[in-house]
């Protein structure tokens, strides 16, 4: 039975990611709940209610379960046991499987190995047995010898987003004390690789078992935070094709339904494999968010269609996007000078309504339109220049 606007639907998480999924919903005709334990944020602000409640709280999950016809998330980090209990009552995109396999990252890289996805040489560091010692702890490495990863990144299993929870070590004493700093907490440690460049591919999938790519984006990283996103990827046709049907693959074998993200490493010439799936995100992406001015259908949307199992919309685009992040630090001096972004009248700007602007934290982005990537690639920089000073 299909979800006709009208219809309550329910989302987990207040984030900015949930804001954009509550504005895609509501343009749409239909009403979101959000479910957040935390007093305000960016889409239980918009939304038609807000449960204020722990994510796994039983009441809140069943009293969410029977107003909403289908319930989606809008972060990996939502215990997946909240996704099986409100299956039990309405629908549920994304499944807690996915989520599960997407939230951990030795499980994430395992099912990309397992299942053929070429991913960075890496190791399982995990503590056995509460040792303190390295030489003790549990490593599993896929598929090099330890010694062979350094330079590496520990990764924290769990939780990591970001580039929060990573350090970068270059032998087994650094490893020793970053483990020892992640508070011997399961991790990668995965080799430090020398990349070209790096891009995504947002895939939807829904429950007819149709499947669409967008274009696909590269991204530029600062402090291992995505910075800005360039659309279409200045790479080969071939690595677009490439990349558009591995994510399509990965969504496939994870039997995903609902947007799913694929980030990937582009190798210097010469590597023995030019793609690496670097992580997959069960949910729409920031590398993503052009979709939302530059796309026939916005990736927020196709979350929307896929939960109330209407057909995909059309991935198409016209032209080129550049998207660039706004993070806290911009507000050091005080409120932007916006008229820098609002001048242009192919600029769309997105602000999320965070109230207080921490160092790092995402406010909001600006998406530039162009003719070409060139084109919409010098007209973000020079706005970025001017917002800076
Ligand atoms: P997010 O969730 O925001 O994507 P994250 O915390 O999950 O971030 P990763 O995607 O693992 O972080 O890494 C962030 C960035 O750090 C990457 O996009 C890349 O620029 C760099 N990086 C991560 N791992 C490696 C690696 N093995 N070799 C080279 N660079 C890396
Ligand atoms: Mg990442």
């Amino acid at each position: 039975m299909n979800i006709m606007p009208g219809a309550m639907l329910g989302l987990l998480g207040g984030g900015q990611l949930g804001r954009m999924f509550t504005m895609a919903a509501q343009s749409m005709g239909y009403r979101v709940t959000v479910l957040d334990p935390a007093d305000e944020g960016p889409s239980s602000g918009i939304a038609e209610r807000h449960l204020r409640a722990d994510y796994l709280d039983g009441d809140a999950l069943r009293e969410l379960g029977a107003a909403c016809a289908g319930v989606t998330t809008e972060f990996e980090n939502v215990p997946a046991e909240s996704l099986r209990i409100l299956a039990e009552h309405c629908v549920v995109s994304p499944a807690a499987s996915s989520v599960t396999v997407a939230q951990n990252r030795i499980l994430e890289k395992q099912f990309l190995a397992a299942n053929g996805f070429g991913v960075v040489p890496y190791a399982v560091i995990q503590n056995s047995r509460n040792s303190h010692k390295l030489d003790e702890v549990l490593l599993q490495t896929h598929p090099e010898r330890l010694p062979d990863l350094f330079p590496a990144i520990l990764k924290v299993s769990r939780f990591g987003y970001d580039g929060k929870g990573q350090v970068r070590v270059t032998n087994a004493t650094e490893l020793d004390s970053a483990f020892t700093g992640m508070n011997r907490e399961p991790c990668v440690l995965e080799q430090l690789l020398q990349l070209e460049s790096e891009v995504s591919v947002v895939v939807a999938r829904g429950f007819d078992d149709k499947v669409a790519a967008f274009p696909v984006a590269e991204n530029q990283h600062r402090h291992g935070i995505l910075d800005i996103s360039i659309i279409p990827a200045r790479v080969s046709p071939a690595i677009i094709e490439n990349a558009r049907e591995i994510a399509i693959q990965i969504a496939e074998k994870l039997d995903h339904r609902g947007v799913l993200c694929v980030e990937f490493f582009v190798l210097p010439d010469g590597a023995p494999s030019k793609l690496l799936v670097n992580e997959i995100a069960p949910r729409p992406h920031n590398s993503g968010h052009y979709t939302i001015d530059a796309c026939v259908t916005s990736q927020f949307e196709q979350q929307v269609r896929i939960l109330c199992g209407v057909p995909l919309g059309s991935t198409a685009m016209r032209g080129a996007a550049v998207m660039v992040n706004l993070l806290g630090d911009l507000w050091q001096q005080g409120e932007p000078r916006w008229e820098q972004v609002l001048r242009h009248p192919s600029v769309k700007l997105h602000l999320y309504g965070k109230l207080a602007a921490r160092p790092g934290r995402k406010m909001g982005h600006y998406t530039v339109l162009a003719e070409t990537t060139e084109a919409a690639l010098q007209l973000a920089l020079e706005i970025k220049q001017s917002l800076a000073c």
